[in-house]
């Protein structure tokens, strides 16, 4: 970590205690997942101006510093977030792109993506819901952001994570991103294992968040 990101985190560590002391809140999904409601702010600066989620949304969701942190990186006019959960990362591209295209095959998690984007003033995004094997022939975009499902809260607790632990197969999402679209990019947990990447090129940012390493996102290069 470099100095600034160790007083970014110092930061961000002030503001999580500074939040569970004054506006702790039992988690309505039950106590397993209290870690992930506590940090609550920090997915969503705008958590209390409306904010909507569901048990997975809260525990998949892009934090808003790292969904900025990859949009920032992207340079693209329209992006598709193949895999949009709640939107955590539909809201940071739709600040630098013309226009997003959130896919998920889930149709209350795709409502809830559409309300929190609304929330955040986000009025370039087209919502589609569907299986993104199936739709990514049709849809053309200049990049394809692959956030797809890592099993779980339990995920994080692996070891190491292979491009087939994620469902849908990750070496199956990345033939098809490649097939279709200019730009992939592949958000990874931290432990994942780079050797099965050996054919390809690309560069890697870590992501920290109140400075711990949370995930790390891979740009592949064309
Ligand atoms: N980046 C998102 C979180 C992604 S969670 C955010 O910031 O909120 C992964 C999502 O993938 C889940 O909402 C799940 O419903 C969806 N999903 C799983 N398989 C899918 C598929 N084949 N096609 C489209 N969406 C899928």
């Amino acid at each position: 970590m470099t100095f600034d990101q160790q007083l970014q985190a110092w930061g961000e560590k002030l503001a999580f205690h500074y939040h569970f002391l004054f506006h702790y809140k039992n988690c309505p999904f039950g106590p397993e997942l209290q870690e992930a409601w506590n940090h609550r702010y920090a997915l969503f600066s705008k958590f209390d101006q409306g904010i909507k989620t569901d048990a997975v949304g809260l525990y998949s969701v892009t934090p808003e510093k790292t969904a900025k942190e990859i949009a920032s990186r992207v340079n693209a006019d329209t992006i598709v977030d193949a895999f949009c959960g709640i939107g955590g990362s539909v809201i940071a591209f739709a600040a630098v792109a013309k226009k997003v295209y959130a896919i998920d095959q889930d149709s209350n998690r795709l409502a809830l993506a559409r309300h929190n984007a609304q929330i955040y003033n986000r009025n370039n995004v087209e919502f589609i819901q569907g299986d993104f094997l199936q739709l990514a022939a049709q849809q053309k975009a200049d990049a394809v952001f692959l956030d797809p499902p890592w099993g779980g809260p339990a995920a994080l607790d692996k070891p190491t994570f292979a491009l087939n632990d994620f469902s849908p197969s990750g070496r199956q999402l990345l033939d098809l991103a490649f097939r279709y679209f200019p730009q992939v990019i592949l958000r990874v947990p931290a432990q994942f294992n780079f050797r099965e990447l050996a054919e390809y090129r690309y560069t890697v940012q870590d992501n920290f968040l109140e400075g711990r390493l949370i995930s790390k996102t891979v740009y592949f290069h064309a």
